[in-house]
């Protein structure tokens, strides 16, 4: 007898509290993850700005990273701080 798996969506569904949909920096949506990571959630998390625009963690972390000098959001240019 062949058991075939019925339930295999049966993730429970979590969605971030964010204004937008996707990830300005990546383009992902925020209920998935960034291009670097394999599954969404936990490990890869959501960061808001003092903007209050949101970001993959990772997303964002690199994209500070590449600016030589102060960052600023990629979205409305005003100066990167992260919320806390
Ligand atoms: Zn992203
Ligand atoms: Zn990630
Ligand atoms: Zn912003």
């Amino acid at each position: 007898m062949k058991v075939k798996i019925v339930q295999w969506h049966a993730v429970a569904s979590w969605t971030w509290d964010a204004q937008d949909e996707t990830c300005g920096i990546c383009r992902m949506p925020f209920d998935g993850c960034c291009p670097d990571c394999k599954l969404p959630g936990d490990d890869c998390p959501l960061i808001w700005g003092q903007c209050n625009h949101a970001f993959h963690l990772h997303c964002i972390l690199k994209w500070v990273n590449s600016q030589t000098s102060q960052a600023h959001c990629p979205m409305c240019r005003r100066e990167w701080h992260f919320k806390d």
